[in-house]
């Protein structure tokens, strides 16, 4: 089926040229030129990837994002920014962004990074089946992309679940931070690492007993992150 995105940017000529690269892409594109409207949308439609800029009139992008990561947590969420002092911004651990791009941009990167988070937000073929990845406390329903500590379900944006997802596979096994952007954003990501950092950060804070002495998603040193096994 076919994905939903909503596009919320006030710069009309910016908004049609991603409108029409993505419907060339074959996704439903729904434009809103401000965040009041855009929020109005994604309680009206199911969207899968909102793209958000930063600079709005009205309520900014930061706002959109945070409803939008509190009430959709399952919604993929990439932010479009013309400064480089809004990355720190959309590094934070409250925003939840799954991605960002610094305009000015090209356009097919745009759809690069909406078609790799469209695979987060879904569910690979792979799948479909039933399976049932645990580690210690933790438990993830692969066929209803759920994560469970304890049996309570912990809820994650696309992007934590396909990190978690990750390590529970392949447990005690050392990643670098590029082979996590390569597995999980799925291109070589032209930016720097730090997504990878904030979104392990906000992980951290969602799974661990006490996220400032991390137990069960290890920093390698140098290197990267690694799940701790007993084995
Ligand atoms: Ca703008």
């Amino acid at each position: 089926m076919e994905k939903s995105i909503l596009l919320v940017e006030d710069e009309d000529s910016i908004r049609k040229f991603i409108r029409i690269n993505l419907e060339r892409n074959n996704y439903r594109v729904f434009e809103a030129e401000n965040g009041e409207l855009g929020l109005d949308i994604a309680d009206k439609e199911k969207i899968d990837i909102a793209v958000l800029d930063v600079m709005l009139p009205g309520i900014d992008g930061f706002q959109v994002c945070k409803t939008l990561r509190d009430k959709y947590p399952n919604m993929g969420i990439i932010m479009l920014t013309a400064k480089s002092q809004d990355i720190d911004k959309i590094m934070g651990l409250e925003y939840g962004t799954d991605d960002y791009m610094t305009k000015p941009f090209n356009p097919t990167e745009l759809v690069l990074r909406v078609k790799s988070l469209a695979r987060r937000v879904d569910s690979s073929p792979e799948d479909s089946t039933n399976k049932l990845l645990a580690s210690g406390p933790f438990e993830i329903d692969v066929y209803s992309r759920k994560f469970y500590k304890n049996r309570s379900e912990i809820v994650l944006t696309p992007t934590e679940y396909s990190i978690a997802k990750l390590f529970l596979e392949q447990q005690g096994r050392a990643f670098s931070r590029d082979e996590i952007l390569n597995i999980v954003w799925g291109y070589d990501f032209v930016g720097d690492s730090k997504i990878v950092d904030v979104n392990i950060r906000r992980l951290r804070s969602k799974i661990e007993n006490d996220p400032g002495e991390p137990y069960f998603i290890e920093t390698v040193w140098g290197i990267g992150y690694r799940w701790k096994t007993d084995k």
